[in-house]
């Protein structure tokens, strides 16, 4: 099954429990503009390969088309429409002025030099120009896409409209016009809702265990702001493998150790050192192992389909939070339900990174530029807001909190679809 038929079952399972009209329910299966370009790049052995890319327009309904671009080896059509579908429903679940798209082109940039990565991003914002801007459709990082990246849309865009037009993409450096706080914003984002629920839920800070699956700039970032926040993080992988210890991880520790290893597996006798416990208290496990370890909290930050039919009833936490998009197939979803695993969904969980983004829309537009705690704290309001509008929909329906989301963020643009006078 395709990604985005995942997000058409995700979109039939709230249209039948609000009992949407099918009017809308047929709308938001349908992306309203597909965009198939292929991207000529002079590599810099002199030879020509031509990339193939996207930008999926899935929505515009609340404002303009919103959402990141990835670069990947495996990236599909399939897997753009339903990023992008997602990305409409998320800016609607926190009640931003949004609407969805998403990019993607097919290249393993870790193949690329640096100069071909540039030229490539160049050539493909030059063929997409004509869709994107910043009233019409706004880009931003997602997988293996970083503010340099960004800086380069920047640029080749306003050098083909003939003027500075920052606003055209988010997630920028700081020192060109990207906002403090959104390196940090999606985990930032996603502990905040763990807050909301572990505050309601009886889970004490300092006995509440955490393991990520998923230690880049999402899944790395959290670990730090959960120890901050008092959980305990007891085990993180990456795409290579992971480790978990008994009494705990020091995430700025097993950062510095990453990158100096390569990957987080190959750091457990140095957690242990850390620590100066005794050395069976860290083990390496294979992601397997990682997402069945037993734990309060398990965050799911790498990619999508990570707990399918196959792995769900093994899975051993209390509460999932998806950092990553689609980490959850709709099968492993309606398992975890039944086995009162609950399961904190993307489309709110990961939300503060594009909240952030709005912000940096709005800076820009102002040319004036917010302080980091200026940032935050305006996304704890949305995210804590956001929780307690889908938790509602959760209890109006009687339904899982990904469905109550979906409602949430559906109802919103049904509204607005009757403000506008139909489709
Ligand atoms: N790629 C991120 C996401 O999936 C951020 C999108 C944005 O900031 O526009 O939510």
């Amino acid at each position: 099954m395709s990604l985005f038929e995942n997000t058409l079952k995700q979109i039939e399972l709230a249209a039948d429990t609000m009992k949407l009209d099918r009017d809308v329910e047929e709308v938001l299966k349908h992306p309203q503009r597909e965009i198939h370009v292929n991207i000529p790049v002079k590599m810099d052995d002199g030879s020509l390969r031509i990339f193939e890319g996207f930008r999926i327009q899935h929505n515009n309904y609340c404002g303009p088309y919103k959402g990141g671009i990835r670069f990947h080896p495996q990236v599909d059509k399939a897997e753009v429409q339903a990023l992008a579908a997602w990305m409409t429903i998320k800016t609607s679940v926190v009640g931003i002025p949004l609407g969805g798209g998403k990019g993607g082109v097919i290249v393993n940039p870790k193949e690329l030099s640096e100069g071909e990565l540039e030229r490539l991003t160049r050539k493909y914002i030059e063929l997409i120009a004509l869709a994107i801007g910043p009233e019409t459709d706004v880009p931003a990082p997602d997988v293996n896409t970083t503010p340099q990246i960004m800086s380069w849309i920047a640029d080749e865009y306003s050098k083909i409209v003939g003027k500075k037009s920052l606003g055209v993409v988010t997630g920028k450096p700081v020192e060109n016009g990207g906002s403090r706080g959104r390196g940090s914003a999606t985990a930032q984002g996603g502990v905040f809702v763990l807050n909301e629920y572990a505050k309601e839920n009886g889970m004490e800070h300092g006995e509440t265990k955490v393991v990520i699956q998923g230690f880049g700039n999402a899944g790395g970032v959290a670990a730090k702001l959960l120890v901050e926040n008092g959980y305990v993080v007891l085990g993180a992988s990456d795409s290579q493998g992971g480790i978990v210890c008994t009494h705990g991880i020091d995430p700025n520790e097993l950062l510095t150790c990453k990158i100096e290893k390569e990957s987080v597996k190959n750091c457990g006798l140095h957690v242990e050192k850390i620590h100066n416990q005794d050395e069976m208290t860290c083990k390496m496990v294979n992601n397997e192992e990682l997402l069945e370890t037993e734990c309060d909290v398990l965050i799911l930050a790498a990619l999508e389909n990570q707990i399918t039919a196959g792995n769900a009833d093994r899975i051993k936490a209390k509460v999932v939070l998806e950092l990553a998009n689609g980490p959850i197939s709709p099968e492993a979803d309606e398992i975890l339900y039944k086995k009162g695993v609950v399961v904190l969904p993307d489309i709110l969980a990961n939300a503060g990174g594009v909240t952030v983004s709005y912000f940096e829309m709005l800076q820009n537009a102002d040319d004036k530029y917010w302080s980091k705690e200026e940032v935050i704290s305006k996304l704890k309001n949305i995210m804590v807001d956001a929780w307690n509008d889908v938790k509602e929909n959760a209890k109006k329906y009687d339904c899982p909190l990904r469905v109550a989301a979906y409602i949430t963020a559906i109802s919103r643009i049904e509204e607005k679809i009757k403000e506008r006078g139909g489709f």
